[in-house]
Protein backbone atom coordinates (compact mmCIF):
# COMPACT_ATOMS: atom_id res chain seq x y z
CA UNK A 1 0.00 0.00 0.00
CA UNK A 2 3.09 2.28 0.95
CA UNK A 3 4.79 1.43 -2.45
CA UNK A 4 4.31 4.84 -3.91
CA UNK A 5 4.98 7.09 -0.60
CA UNK A 6 8.45 5.64 0.08
CA UNK A 7 9.69 9.20 1.11
CA UNK A 8 10.03 9.13 5.05
CA UNK A 9 10.38 12.67 5.27
CA UNK A 10 5.95 12.31 4.03
CA UNK A 11 6.66 14.92 1.92
CA UNK A 12 4.91 14.49 -1.68
CA UNK A 13 6.22 12.16 -4.08
CA UNK A 14 2.86 12.89 -6.64
CA UNK A 15 2.17 16.25 -7.18
CA UNK A 16 -0.98 16.89 -4.80
CA UNK A 17 -4.46 16.14 -5.79
CA UNK A 18 -6.99 19.02 -6.51
CA UNK A 19 -10.14 20.08 -5.05
CA UNK A 20 -13.09 19.66 -6.86
CA UNK A 21 -14.27 22.44 -8.87
CA UNK A 22 -17.67 23.60 -10.45
CA UNK A 23 -17.37 23.49 -14.18
CA UNK A 24 -19.55 27.01 -14.44
CA UNK A 25 -22.09 25.05 -16.89
CA UNK A 26 -25.86 25.78 -16.49
CA UNK A 27 -27.93 24.22 -19.45
CA UNK A 28 -29.78 27.05 -21.75
CA UNK A 29 -32.55 24.59 -21.52
CA UNK A 30 -32.41 24.70 -17.58
CA UNK A 31 -32.70 28.52 -17.76
CA UNK A 32 -35.73 28.77 -19.68
CA UNK A 33 -37.35 25.34 -17.00
CA UNK A 34 -36.24 27.49 -14.24
CA UNK A 35 -37.35 31.00 -15.41
CA UNK A 36 -41.02 29.34 -16.72
CA UNK A 37 -41.20 27.81 -13.46
CA UNK A 38 -40.15 30.37 -10.92
CA UNK A 39 -41.37 33.53 -12.32
CA UNK A 40 -45.49 32.42 -12.34
CA UNK A 41 -44.48 30.95 -9.14
CA UNK A 42 -43.24 33.66 -7.45
CA UNK A 43 -46.08 36.00 -7.93
CA UNK A 44 -48.30 33.76 -6.74
CA UNK A 45 -46.62 32.94 -3.61
CA UNK A 46 -46.00 36.75 -2.77
CA UNK A 47 -49.40 37.19 -3.46
CA UNK A 48 -50.11 34.73 -1.06
CA UNK A 49 -48.04 35.78 1.37
CA UNK A 50 -49.17 39.52 1.36
CA UNK A 51 -52.07 37.89 2.15
CA UNK A 52 -51.22 36.15 4.97
CA UNK A 53 -49.80 39.53 6.45
CA UNK A 54 -52.67 41.28 5.73
CA UNK A 55 -55.34 39.25 7.64
CA UNK A 56 -53.35 37.46 10.48
CA UNK A 57 -53.91 39.64 13.45
CA UNK A 58 -50.90 38.40 15.35
CA UNK A 59 -47.69 40.41 14.79
CA UNK A 60 -45.42 37.34 16.41
CA UNK A 61 -47.24 34.68 13.96
CA UNK A 62 -46.49 37.85 10.95
CA UNK A 63 -42.78 37.48 11.48
CA UNK A 64 -43.09 33.94 11.73
CA UNK A 65 -44.37 33.59 8.30
CA UNK A 66 -41.84 35.91 7.34
CA UNK A 67 -39.31 33.45 8.14
CA UNK A 68 -41.13 30.36 6.57
CA UNK A 69 -41.50 32.53 3.18
CA UNK A 70 -38.01 33.30 3.00
CA UNK A 71 -37.16 29.60 3.57
CA UNK A 72 -39.21 28.20 1.11
CA UNK A 73 -38.55 30.88 -1.70
CA UNK A 74 -35.29 29.24 -0.43
CA UNK A 75 -35.67 25.97 -0.17
CA UNK A 76 -37.46 26.16 -4.11
CA UNK A 77 -35.73 27.54 -5.87
CA UNK A 78 -32.09 26.32 -4.63
CA UNK A 79 -33.78 22.54 -5.36
CA UNK A 80 -34.69 23.42 -8.57
CA UNK A 81 -31.14 24.43 -9.31
CA UNK A 82 -30.19 21.00 -8.25
CA UNK A 83 -32.44 19.08 -10.22
CA UNK A 84 -31.93 21.28 -13.38
CA UNK A 85 -27.87 20.59 -12.90
CA UNK A 86 -26.31 24.37 -12.44
CA UNK A 87 -23.07 23.48 -11.81
CA UNK A 88 -22.58 27.37 -11.51
CA UNK A 89 -22.57 28.59 -7.53
CA UNK A 90 -23.31 32.02 -8.84
CA UNK A 91 -25.94 31.35 -11.01
CA UNK A 92 -27.67 29.16 -8.30
CA UNK A 93 -27.50 32.53 -6.37
CA UNK A 94 -28.48 34.63 -9.05
CA UNK A 95 -31.91 32.12 -9.58
CA UNK A 96 -32.48 31.99 -5.43
CA UNK A 97 -32.48 35.65 -5.54
CA UNK A 98 -33.97 36.75 -8.33
CA UNK A 99 -37.22 34.31 -7.25
CA UNK A 100 -37.31 35.74 -3.99
CA UNK A 101 -37.27 39.06 -5.34
CA UNK A 102 -40.40 38.32 -7.74
CA UNK A 103 -41.93 37.04 -4.40
CA UNK A 104 -41.44 39.82 -2.26
CA UNK A 105 -41.84 42.79 -5.36
CA UNK A 106 -45.39 40.68 -5.81
CA UNK A 107 -46.41 40.63 -2.44
CA UNK A 108 -45.91 44.64 -2.60
CA UNK A 109 -47.86 44.81 -5.83
CA UNK A 110 -50.77 43.22 -4.66
CA UNK A 111 -50.81 44.63 -1.53
CA UNK A 112 -52.78 48.01 -1.57
CA UNK A 113 -55.71 45.49 -3.13
CA UNK A 114 -55.88 43.37 0.12
CA UNK A 115 -55.45 46.37 2.23
CA UNK A 116 -58.19 47.80 0.98
CA UNK A 117 -59.95 44.75 0.52
CA UNK A 118 -62.26 43.49 -1.91
CA UNK A 119 -65.49 44.20 -0.30
CA UNK A 120 -64.59 47.70 -0.69
CA UNK A 121 -63.19 47.49 -4.06
CA UNK A 122 -65.88 45.03 -5.64
CA UNK A 123 -65.24 44.82 -9.16
CA UNK A 124 -61.54 46.81 -9.07
CA UNK A 125 -60.22 44.29 -6.61
CA UNK A 126 -58.61 42.30 -9.37
CA UNK A 127 -57.46 44.99 -11.88
CA UNK A 128 -56.32 47.18 -9.00
CA UNK A 129 -53.99 43.74 -8.10
CA UNK A 130 -52.98 43.43 -11.16
CA UNK A 131 -52.20 47.56 -11.56
CA UNK A 132 -50.03 47.28 -8.63
CA UNK A 133 -47.15 45.65 -10.73
CA UNK A 134 -46.43 48.90 -11.82
CA UNK A 135 -43.35 50.10 -9.83
CA UNK A 136 -44.85 53.92 -9.63
CA UNK A 137 -48.07 52.35 -8.09
CA UNK A 138 -45.62 50.45 -5.29
CA UNK A 139 -43.62 53.76 -4.55
CA UNK A 140 -46.50 56.07 -4.46
CA UNK A 141 -48.13 53.15 -1.89
CA UNK A 142 -44.96 52.72 0.42
CA UNK A 143 -45.15 56.68 0.52
CA UNK A 144 -48.58 57.10 1.19
CA UNK A 145 -48.15 54.33 4.09
CA UNK A 146 -45.13 56.54 5.07
CA UNK A 147 -47.22 59.82 5.45
CA UNK A 148 -51.11 58.74 6.58
CA UNK A 149 -50.00 54.97 8.27
CA UNK A 150 -51.09 51.81 6.96
CA UNK A 151 -54.81 51.86 8.88
CA UNK A 152 -55.79 54.92 7.25
CA UNK A 153 -55.25 53.51 3.78
CA UNK A 154 -58.28 51.67 4.24
CA UNK A 155 -57.93 48.16 7.19
CA UNK A 156 -59.45 48.75 10.54
CA UNK A 157 -58.02 48.86 14.30
CA UNK A 158 -55.21 48.53 15.71
CA UNK A 159 -51.84 51.04 15.84
CA UNK A 160 -51.24 53.02 12.67
CA UNK A 161 -47.75 52.03 11.45
CA UNK A 162 -46.19 54.83 9.61
CA UNK A 163 -43.18 57.00 9.03
CA UNK A 164 -39.71 55.66 10.08
CA UNK A 165 -40.90 52.65 11.83
CA UNK A 166 -42.62 51.37 8.90
CA UNK A 167 -39.44 51.96 7.08
CA UNK A 168 -37.53 50.19 10.14
CA UNK A 169 -40.31 47.14 9.64
CA UNK A 170 -39.68 47.14 5.88
CA UNK A 171 -36.48 46.80 6.27
CA UNK A 172 -36.59 44.48 8.91
CA UNK A 173 -38.73 41.98 6.79
CA UNK A 174 -36.29 42.64 3.21
CA UNK A 175 -33.34 41.03 5.74
CA UNK A 176 -35.32 38.29 6.63
CA UNK A 177 -36.98 37.33 3.78
CA UNK A 178 -33.56 37.01 1.61
CA UNK A 179 -31.59 36.00 4.53
CA UNK A 180 -33.44 33.06 4.95
CA UNK A 181 -33.87 31.97 1.77
CA UNK A 182 -30.18 32.61 0.51
CA UNK A 183 -28.93 30.18 3.72
CA UNK A 184 -31.95 27.36 3.23
CA UNK A 185 -31.43 28.21 -1.09
CA UNK A 186 -27.52 27.46 -1.06
CA UNK A 187 -27.68 24.15 1.36
CA UNK A 188 -31.15 22.91 -1.29
CA UNK A 189 -28.88 23.57 -3.55
CA UNK A 190 -25.35 21.64 -1.67
CA UNK A 191 -22.02 21.18 -2.83
CA UNK A 192 -21.96 17.70 -4.10
CA UNK A 193 -19.33 16.65 -7.09
CA UNK A 194 -21.07 16.67 -10.44
CA UNK A 195 -19.85 14.02 -13.08
CA UNK A 196 -19.39 15.59 -16.35
CA UNK A 197 -18.83 12.22 -17.98
CA UNK A 198 -22.06 10.96 -16.71
CA UNK A 199 -23.91 14.50 -16.57
CA UNK A 200 -25.03 13.03 -13.14
CA UNK A 201 -24.95 14.32 -9.00
CA UNK A 202 -22.15 12.21 -7.34
CA UNK A 203 -23.55 10.18 -4.27
CA UNK A 204 -21.95 11.36 -0.98
CA UNK A 205 -21.42 8.88 1.57
CA UNK A 206 -21.49 10.25 5.09
CA UNK A 207 -19.48 9.09 7.89
CA UNK A 208 -17.33 6.80 6.17
CA UNK A 209 -15.34 6.71 8.44
CA UNK A 210 -15.38 8.66 12.46
CA UNK A 211 -12.34 9.03 13.30
CA UNK A 212 -11.67 10.25 17.38
CA UNK A 213 -8.89 12.59 16.14
CA UNK A 214 -7.65 16.25 16.17
CA UNK A 215 -8.47 18.45 13.32
CA UNK A 216 -5.44 20.17 13.93
CA UNK A 217 -3.25 16.66 13.33
CA UNK A 218 0.28 17.29 11.00
CA UNK A 219 -1.11 14.23 9.57
CA UNK A 220 -3.81 15.87 8.11
CA UNK A 221 -1.52 18.06 5.72
CA UNK A 222 0.02 14.90 4.23
CA UNK A 223 -3.45 13.42 3.38
CA UNK A 224 -4.58 16.51 1.74
CA UNK A 225 -1.01 15.98 -0.07
CA UNK A 226 -1.94 12.96 -1.58
CA UNK A 227 -0.38 10.96 1.13
CA UNK A 228 -3.48 8.51 1.96
CA UNK A 229 -1.33 6.12 3.90
CA UNK A 230 -1.16 9.48 6.50
CA UNK A 231 -4.33 8.41 7.72
CA UNK A 232 -2.24 5.73 9.71
CA UNK A 233 -0.32 8.39 11.64
CA UNK A 234 -3.03 10.29 12.85
CA UNK A 235 -2.97 10.83 16.96
CA UNK A 236 -5.88 9.47 18.67
CA UNK A 237 -7.75 11.74 20.95
CA UNK A 238 -9.36 9.43 23.69
CA UNK A 239 -10.77 12.13 26.11
CA UNK A 240 -12.53 14.08 23.49
CA UNK A 241 -16.06 12.47 22.93
CA UNK A 242 -17.67 16.20 21.64
CA UNK A 243 -15.39 16.93 18.75
CA UNK A 244 -14.19 14.44 16.08
CA UNK A 245 -13.34 13.86 12.12
CA UNK A 246 -15.09 12.64 9.52
CA UNK A 247 -14.59 11.38 6.34
CA UNK A 248 -16.81 11.30 3.36
CA UNK A 249 -16.91 9.82 -0.05
CA UNK A 250 -18.40 11.13 -2.87
CA UNK A 251 -18.26 9.05 -6.13
CA UNK A 252 -20.15 8.54 -9.21
CA UNK A 253 -22.89 5.64 -8.58
CA UNK A 254 -22.22 4.81 -12.73
CA UNK A 255 -18.37 5.50 -13.52
CA UNK A 256 -14.82 5.13 -11.72
CA UNK A 257 -13.69 8.75 -12.95
CA UNK A 258 -15.35 10.96 -10.42
CA UNK A 259 -14.28 9.81 -7.04
CA UNK A 260 -13.68 12.87 -4.15
CA UNK A 261 -12.77 12.89 -0.03
CA UNK A 262 -13.18 14.93 2.10
CA UNK A 263 -12.65 15.64 6.14
CA UNK A 264 -14.74 17.46 7.91
CA UNK A 265 -13.84 18.24 11.54
CA UNK A 266 -17.36 17.86 13.93
CA UNK A 267 -18.18 19.52 17.12
CA UNK A 268 -21.09 18.52 18.80
CA UNK A 269 -22.75 21.75 21.31
CA UNK A 270 -25.74 21.32 23.13
CA UNK A 271 -27.91 24.79 22.21
CA UNK A 272 -30.89 24.91 24.17
CA UNK A 273 -31.14 20.99 24.50
CA UNK A 274 -30.66 20.30 20.88
CA UNK A 275 -28.03 18.38 20.10
CA UNK A 276 -25.81 20.86 17.18
CA UNK A 277 -23.41 19.12 15.14
CA UNK A 278 -20.56 22.10 13.63
CA UNK A 279 -18.89 21.39 10.96
CA UNK A 280 -15.37 22.56 10.01
CA UNK A 281 -13.49 21.46 6.83
CA UNK A 282 -10.44 20.40 7.03
CA UNK A 283 -10.52 19.67 3.41
CA UNK A 284 -13.42 19.24 1.17
CA UNK A 285 -13.64 16.86 -1.90
CA UNK A 286 -10.32 15.78 -2.72
CA UNK A 287 -10.17 14.21 -6.11
CA UNK A 288 -9.30 11.04 -5.43
CA UNK A 289 -8.30 7.88 -7.79
CA UNK A 290 -10.60 5.21 -7.92
CA UNK A 291 -7.51 2.38 -6.17
CA UNK A 292 -6.85 4.93 -4.02
CA UNK A 293 -10.65 5.30 -3.53
CA UNK A 294 -10.79 1.77 -2.65
CA UNK A 295 -8.02 1.87 -0.39
CA UNK A 296 -9.63 4.45 1.83
CA UNK A 297 -13.12 2.60 1.90
CA UNK A 298 -10.51 -0.65 3.41
CA UNK A 299 -9.20 1.69 5.82
CA UNK A 300 -12.91 3.48 7.16
CA UNK A 301 -13.92 -0.78 7.83
CA UNK A 302 -11.12 -1.52 9.85
CA UNK A 303 -10.87 2.02 11.17
CA UNK A 304 -14.92 1.19 12.37
CA UNK A 305 -13.76 -1.92 13.87
CA UNK A 306 -10.93 -0.84 15.79
CA UNK A 307 -12.43 1.98 17.49
CA UNK A 308 -15.35 -0.14 18.45
CA UNK A 309 -13.06 -2.90 19.57
CA UNK A 310 -11.43 0.67 21.54
CA UNK A 311 -14.38 1.69 23.11
CA UNK A 312 -15.05 -1.87 24.43
CA UNK A 313 -11.71 -1.94 25.90
CA UNK A 314 -12.80 1.67 27.46
CA UNK A 315 -15.39 0.49 28.91
CA UNK A 316 -14.19 -2.21 30.53
CA UNK A 317 -11.02 -0.74 32.09
CA UNK A 318 -12.21 2.48 32.90
CA UNK A 319 -10.37 5.37 31.58
CA UNK A 320 -7.07 5.86 33.48
CA UNK A 321 -5.52 8.74 32.14
CA UNK A 322 -2.37 7.13 31.66
CA UNK A 323 -3.01 5.71 28.02
CA UNK A 324 0.08 6.11 26.12
CA UNK A 325 -0.45 7.79 22.83
CA UNK A 326 -1.33 5.61 20.25
CA UNK A 327 -2.12 6.32 16.73
CA UNK A 328 -4.45 4.95 14.04
CA UNK A 329 -2.22 2.65 12.50
CA UNK A 330 -1.39 0.69 15.39
CA UNK A 331 -5.08 0.44 16.09
CA UNK A 332 -5.77 -1.17 12.86
CA UNK A 333 -3.01 -3.60 11.85
CA UNK A 334 -3.81 -5.20 9.00
CA UNK A 335 -1.26 -8.26 9.76
CA UNK A 336 -2.99 -9.12 12.90
CA UNK A 337 -6.60 -11.31 12.02
CA UNK A 338 -9.03 -9.43 13.82
ZN1 LIG B 1 -19.61 9.28 -13.85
Amino acid sequence: MSETFSDPTGSTVVSAPTLYRRSGKVSPVSLVVAAAVLIPLGIIFGAIYSAAVVYLPFIKLRGLVTFFVGAGFGVIAGSLCYKLKYRNWLMAFLTVIGFTAIGYYSSWAVHPALVIGAGELGEDFVPLMIQGFDPLMIVGWMKGIYTDGIWAMGAGGGGALSGWGAVAVWVLEAGLIFGTAFVSGMAAYGNRPFCEHCYRWNDETEELAVLPVSTTDPAWNQVRNGNFDALKKLQIDHDSDASYVELRLADCPTCDESDYLSAIGITLTVDDGQLKKNETDIFRHLSVTRQQRDEIVEFAAAMAEAVQLMKEEEALNEPSGEEAESSVGEEIDPNEPS
